[in-house]
């Protein structure tokens, strides 16, 4: 195989931060447990893409991460599998509320995260539930009372839920901002911030965009504690 440096100037990858681990550049160097293997294996996945590999290790040592790659580079799972195992490792009750919380742009892309959490989940016994904007609130309730691991939503409608306090996320130690550009291009920004409030400051926090300009690198300095940066392909 290559050496770690190789591969990241094969892949354009950048890192910046202090004592930044190796990137898995196979399934096999992951240690993943057999459960997800058997899972990426099922869905035909040959090897990590560059984003997940230069992720996984360090999302694993529970720090915080800001990672800067284009649309369709893997993103997801970059950010869902290290959330398995952060589950897995807190053996927390989701009755209590969830441990995972993913804010997404839409409701299309928070969907597409939901599908991808019950098809990776699956075997590990993780719940998801996914709340949006444009649908009644009923059915959404019904599914937090019965309590999920992971909760994905879009920041308008998780603000309604929690101004009408029927979630709770005090136990939340895994907060994602995906697609975060996206996210900050639609407004969003007050109200990521109303939620960020109601998660305890003792967390692990990940940031995944496409793009990082500066209204970006605004939010990621207030709401991340000395993250690592993991680009893919070019940087600015
Ligand atoms: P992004 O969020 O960066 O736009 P996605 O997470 O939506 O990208 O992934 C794009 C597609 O690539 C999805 O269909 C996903 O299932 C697939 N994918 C994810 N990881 C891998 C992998 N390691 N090998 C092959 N395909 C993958
Ligand atoms: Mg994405």
């Amino acid at each position: 195989g290559l050496s770690p440096e190789a591969y990241r100037r094969r892949h354009e990858i950048t890192v910046t931060g202090d004592n930044v681990l190796p990137p898995f550049t196979s399934f096999g160097s992951t240690g993943f447990p057999s459960e997800i293997l058997r899972e990426v294996h099922n869905a035909g996945f040959s090897a990590p893409t560059p984003i997940q590999a230069q992720s996984w290790p360090i999302a694993l040592q529970s720090r915080d991460i800001v990672a800067i790659a284009k649309t369709g580079s893997g993103k997801t799972l970059g950010y869902l599998i290290p959330g398995f195992i952060h589950l897995k490792r807190c053996g927390n009750d989701s009755k209590l509320g969830p441990t995972v919380l993913v804010l997404s742009p839409t409701r299309e892309l928070a969907t597409q995260i939901q599908d991808e959490a019950v098809k990776f989940g699956k075997s590990s016994r993780i719940s998801c539930v996914c709340l949006y904007g444009g649908a009644p609130k009923g059915p959404q309730l019904r599914d937090i009372d019965r309590g999920a691991d992971i909760v994905v939503a879009t920041p308008g409608r998780l603000n309604d839920i929690l101004e009408m306090r029927r979630i709770s996320l005090h136990q939340v130690s895994y907060l994602v901002l995906d697609e975060a550009d996206r996210m900050l291009d639609m407004g969003f920004e007050p109200q990521i911030r109303k939620v960020v409030k109601e998660v305890p400051a003792r967390r692990q926090t990940l940031m995944f965009t496409a793009t990082w300009p500066k209204e970006v690198r605004k939010i990621a300095a207030d709401l991340l504690v000395n993250p690592v940066q993991v680009n893919i392909g070019d940087v600015d």
